[in-house]
């Protein structure tokens, strides 16, 4: 398999510079798509804070906590993701995260504090909305790393959060839609509203910066929706959903897991910085390495992956890029610019990703 980036080189010179400002300016939320900052390595810049592109309002607060409160990079990257655990219309992550295939939402997280070494993660953790917070936990109160299942919802609550039903209507009806769709020989009739089953990937990941270059990863999600009851994805996967070296910088990922965990790719994406790469040089060398790694099945006749991951990276020094196998993705940067979205890098047009045929869900007359 030949890999050319020649896709992603032209459109990157074809669109320099070309910016959109919408009218989140007027909330200090700038939308930004701007080819020139992720065609090649951005300036570097300190304080910053990245994340994927659900991560807009994390980055503001995140960057806030770095620049008027001194505080901590992970203490600040935890907050920023927090938001959208708790945003019960973010159905990725935490509340309201679409559930598995028994309609339970099932929750992962991992955290890695550079300046200190540390790291925690929490799998399959069922009815704590924020289970940034409870790997934290994990990394600040006990000798492990990973707690999983039942076991990491019994610490949840030792460590005093509070149990709530994480299932929202709107994530359940999704639930029921899909499973009305599943066979049409079982015993569950078709849903009365044929709105198109989500298959719903997302998650968020968040690195934080400071001005004395240490650096912080955290990622959340409710993982794949309809996941078979316990998978567990690449974001509690220390090296896989995220990664940090203090001397050297941080990255993390959303997207496919199953494919993330194959390669190893955050862990990788930061020795490739460690070998002198830039951020986003460094994403997309690891979405090569992701490619190469993918089975045939899930390959298309040009041999390109039916799925995409995106990576975010920054570098000690306050480099930043995010890169993705199509285009389209972007990003969510705060630094002494604002808070803004950015287009990220790729290696294949988004035209030419092929289309996975889904189920029709027809409604049943009468
Ligand atoms: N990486 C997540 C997982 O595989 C899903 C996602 O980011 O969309 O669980």
């Amino acid at each position: 398999m030949t890999l050319s980036r020649r896709d992603f080189l032209g459109a990157g010179a074809a669109a320099a510079a070309t910016a959109v400002v919408s009218g989140k300016a007027a909330a200090g939320l700038v939308e930004v798509v701007d080819r020139s900052l992720s065609a090649g390595a951005s300036r570097a810049t300190r304080p910053v804070v990245v994340a994927s592109s659900n991560g807009l309002r994390g980055v503001a607060r995140a960057y806030e906590m770095l620049t008027r409160d001194n505080a901590d990079t992970l203490d600040a990257a935890i907050a920023g993701v927090n938001i959208q655990e708790l945003d019960p219309e973010d159905q990725s992550v935490g509340l309201g995260g679409l559930p598995n295939a028994d309609g339970v939402v099932q929750l992962d997280a991992s955290c890695m504090h550079g300046p200190t070494k540390r790291a925690g993660a929490v799998a399959a953790l069922e009815d704590i909305a924020t289970p940034s917070l409870v790997a934290k936990a994990v990394m600040d109160y006990t000798d492990h790393v990973m707690l999983v299942g039942a076991g990491a919802k019994k610490f949840a609550l030792q460590m005093g959060f509070q149990e709530q039903n994480l299932l929202t209507e709107e994530s359940r009806q999704d639930w029921l839609r899909w499973r009305a769709c599943l066979s049409s020989g079982d015993n569950w009739l078709d849903h009365t509203d044929p709105v198109v089953i989500k298959f719903h990937t997302g998650t968020i990941n968040m690195i934080a910066l400071n001005a004395a270059g240490d650096v912080s990863t955290v990622t959340t999600t409710s993982g794949l929706s309809w996941k078979i009851p316990g998978r567990v994805g690449d974001s509690p996967i220390i090296g896989a959903g995220q990664y940090c070296d203090n001397l050297v910088g941080g990255a993390g990922t959303t997207g496919r897991g199953e494919a993330v965990i194959k390669a190893c790719a955050s862990f990788l994406t930061v020795e490739h910085m460690r070998q002198g790469m830039a951020p986003e040089q460094a994403c997309l060398k690891t979405l090569e390495r992701i490619v190469a790694m993918t089975e045939t099945r899930l390959l298309d006749e040009r041999d390109r992956p039916r799925f995409d991951v995106d990576f975010y990276a920054v570098s000690k020094d306050g480099r930043f890029g995010s890169a993705s196998i199509y285009s389209g993705s972007r990003f969510a940067v705060a630094d002494a610019t604002g808070a803004r979205r950015v287009e990220s890098a790729y290696l294949f047009p988004r035209a030419e990703r092929p289309r996975t045929p889904r189920p029709a869900c027809v409604p049943q007359a009468g």
